[in-house]
């Protein structure tokens, strides 16, 4: 009887503090999206949009996770807004919608510019002749560090959707380096093949780039032939602003992501 009356208060204290805790937890997290502001930020990807309500209500706590534990720092006198920081982190949400956080727990900061930003790259060539080259980017994802995005470029996207997101873009790039260099090819789950991976996205990626006219033919941006890693973040991006274009174009492509993800967009957008 003794252990029990010391044992009970202690346990109701710990249970009482653990409460509290998820309380606050709870609070910070619901305060940081609004009913009124996740409807509004749901607007701004048509895929998020047509998802059934579970989807959308695990894409809540996932972006709400998203504002809690990563930073979002303006740069160039920008004064981010909350709905800067909920847009942000909806279409962050989405490539994580069913593989989870732990997929971002390399990086921790989010910095956001007006408009395009300039940068100094410097690079070796295959003769050792080393580059220097000055470059105005609307993303950009550091392998080491955060990823850096134009607010103008995701206005544009949301006044004009079409079958770019810049965000999942530098998402992509950051999915990526998981396992190493960019180079289009993020750590696999345990169920892919490796080889049928790497044979389908190296044909599809050769085949883009063959195209003449890339863009008329098969409507995936042209940047996706800059390198593997653009494919990549460029099929990332369409999967989930454009399905059909991938799965139409790229069927095999289509299939890997699928399976990557965990998600099937084209069903999903088809049926709206
Ligand atoms: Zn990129």
């Amino acid at each position: 009887m003794a252990t029990s009356r010391k044992t009970g208060p202690r346990r109701t204290v710990r249970a009482a503090d653990k409460l509290k805790k998820l309380y606050r937890r709870w609070r910070s997290g619901h305060n940081a999206l609004s009913d009124l502001l996740w409807t509004k930020t749901l607007r701004t990807s048509s895929y998020a949009s047509a998802l059934p309500l579970k989807d959308q209500t695990q894409l809540r706590l996932l972006a709400t996770q998203i504002l809690r534990i990563k930073s979002f720092e303006g740069a160039s006198g920008l004064n981010v807004s909350e709905t800067m920081r909920a847009r942000i982190a909806l279409h962050a949400s989405i490539p994580i919608l069913n593989i989870g956080l732990d997929y971002y727990a390399d990086w921790t900061s989010i910095v956001i510019y007006p408009g395009d930003f300039r940068v100094h790259d410097e690079y070796m060539d295959e003769h050792g002749v080393v580059h220097r080259e000055i470059m105005d980017l609307c993303g950009q994802s550091l392998s080491q560090g955060p990823i850096v995005l134009s607010w103008e470029a995701m206005r544009e996207e949301d006044e004009t959707p079409a079958d770019h997101d810049l965000v999942i873009h530098e998402c992509a790039h950051k999915l990526d380096v998981l396992n190493g260099d960019a180079n289009g090819f993020p750590p696999l789950h345990a169920d892919m093949v490796t080889r049928a991976w790497a044979r389908d996205f190296h044909a599809a990626y050769h085949q883009l780039c063959s195209e003449q006219d890339t863009r008329g033919a098969s409507r995936i941006d042209p940047y996706a032939t800059e390198d593997p890693a653009e494919f990549f973040a460029v099929m990332s991006e369409t999967f989930f602003t454009a399905p059909h274009l991938v799965y139409e174009n790229h069927p095999a492509v289509y299939k890997h992501l699928q399976r990557f993800y965990h998600q099937d967009p084209h069903s999903i957008m088809k049926q709206r």
